[in-house]
């Protein structure tokens, strides 16, 4: 049977002018910052063209403004975004508002959705989601959850330390999570909190100095300190906060796949450009066998992701979990990006780690994509863990069937003519 992976035209076209966009107006403006943060100016800027382009906000409905696509139609159109580091933040599809968009249009009542959404999904203001604790608190293990909040009157008081809170410094609210219920180790007992920028509760303590530089309004160090919100701060239900985590987790992953398949495909031109260009040993850089298998290998890896990402986006549109592929898509496209940028830079020699070429910050800003949104180890456990339940199951079922069947042998051996040999069909 044949199977037919093209995007619709209307997904198509979006890519089109994305890539045209991203070309036109995006990388000559990462020129212009090359080694600068972005400044909110150039984000709103941005945000401008991307709308007058007829390109912003691809993931939100249309009753918020946006194209609506599903996370097949978001693969082909992230991707051609994240070919600059800025593409994303222009089309208003960066973690962590975009990750947070999905979360709201997903679970938030129609009031939170005016209040949040709207201004969310029109780049009017920013957002960060609040899970990460510093050690013991939750990291790779969610479970061990230790910021509490507390029944007050007529709302919730939170009290926890949270750090690498991406783009937390200047945006308009948090989605924090914290303990409702149980203790830290416990599998459920998690809520959502959405929590506005001028709660005197909730403080920046500082930006933390990282590697990577490109998300918008750094990584912060913050506390929530008798923090207190109504009851309509509370997002979806009491103690299901460990759910809906998973219902923005999976599409997260997969989104921050795509933009970073596009910064591989970025490295991957630059690496070849310069293996065609380069006069080595009396011929080009690109004839000679290393250079070609490391093209060869980054080809490969690049064109695995996207199969990858397609097929988990794909179970997600399905309605699906999707939890075994996207840990699957997630693990691969976060080390074979690191391969590409990484084999990049290598074939441009020194001029890859000069700042007159992009690679040695691409190499800066993939790396930590190998521990957020779940380290690999994590993933590579629950992948593990999912197979060895499988074959698990696969074996009970097995046994169960050989136990049905022997039992319909017997009762037809029961049922059987005297002398009939075992086996032999009921008469
Ligand atoms: C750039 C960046 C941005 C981030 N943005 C946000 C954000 O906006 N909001 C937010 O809430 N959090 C954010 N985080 C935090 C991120 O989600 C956590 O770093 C991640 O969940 C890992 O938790 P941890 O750092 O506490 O590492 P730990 O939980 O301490 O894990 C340390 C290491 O243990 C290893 N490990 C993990 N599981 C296993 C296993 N099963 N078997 C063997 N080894 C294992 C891995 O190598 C892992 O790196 C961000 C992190 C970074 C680096």
């Amino acid at each position: 049977m044949a199977v037919d992976l093209a995007h619709p035209p209307h997904v198509a076209d979006l890519a089109r002018r994305t890539a045209q966009f991203v070309r036109e107006v995006v990388l000559p403006a990462e020129e212009r910052n090359r080694s600068a943060v972005p400044s909110e100016a150039l984000r709103r800027e941005l945000q401008d063209a991307a709308r007058a382009a007829g390109v912003f906000a691809p993931h939100v409905s249309a009753e918020y403004g946006g194209h609506g696509l599903d996370m097949r139609g978001r693969a082909a159109v992230f991707e051609e975004a994240g070919y600059s580091l800025l593409g994303p933040l222009a089309l208003n599809i960066a973690a962590p508002d975009e990750g947070n968009m999905h979360l709201l249009e997903a679970v938030a009542t129609e009031e939170q959705k005016e209040r949040y959404l709207r201004p969310l999904a029109t780049g009017e203001i920013r957002s960060c989601f609040a899970m990460t604790e510093p050690a013991p608190g939750a990291g790779s293990d969610p479970r061990a959850l230790a910021t509490r909040a507390e029944r007050i009157d007529g709302g919730w008081r939170i009290q926890g330390h949270k750090w690498f809170i991406t783009g937390a410094d200047g945006a308009g609210f948090a989605i924090c999570m914290a303990r409702t219920s149980g203790t830290p180790g416990d599998a459920g007992g998690a809520t959502m909190f959405l929590v506005d920028a001028d709660n005197p509760g909730m403080k920046i303590v500082r930006h933390i100095e990282t590697l990577d530089e490109s998300l918008f309004g750094g990584h912060v160090e913050m506390l929530f300190e008798n923090c207190e919100v109504p009851d309509e701060a509370v997002l979806g239900a009491v103690d299901q906060g460990f759910q809906y985590a998973q219902v923005r987790l999976g599409p997260a992953r997969m989104t921050h796949c795509m933009r970073w398949l596009g910064i591989a495909r970025h490295a991957q031109d630059l690496a070849v450009r310069r293996a065609a260009e380069r006069e080595l040993f009396g011929s080009r850089l690109g004839d000679l066998g290393m250079t070609q298998q490391a093209i060869a290998d980054s080809e490969i890896d690049i064109a695995a992701s996207r199969g990858l990402i397609l097929q988990a986006c794909w179970e997600l549109d399905q309605g699906r979990s999707g939890g075994q592929s996207t840990a699957i898509a997630k693990t691969f496209c976060a080390e074979a990006v690191w391969r590409v940028v990484d084999r990049s830079l290598q074939i441009c020699g020194a001029l890859g780690v000069s700042g007159d070429i992009a690679l040695s910050r691409f190499l800066r800003e993939v790396r930590p994509f190998r521990i957020y949104d779940g380290p690999s180890e994590t993933h590579r456990w629950a992948i593990a863990r999912r197979t060895l339940r499988r074959h698990t199951t696969a074996q009970a079922e097995t046994a169960a069937q050989a136990q049905t069947s022997a039992q319909a042998t017997a009762a037809t051996q029961a049922d059987a003519p005297a002398g009939a040999p075992a086996g032999a069909p009921a008469q």
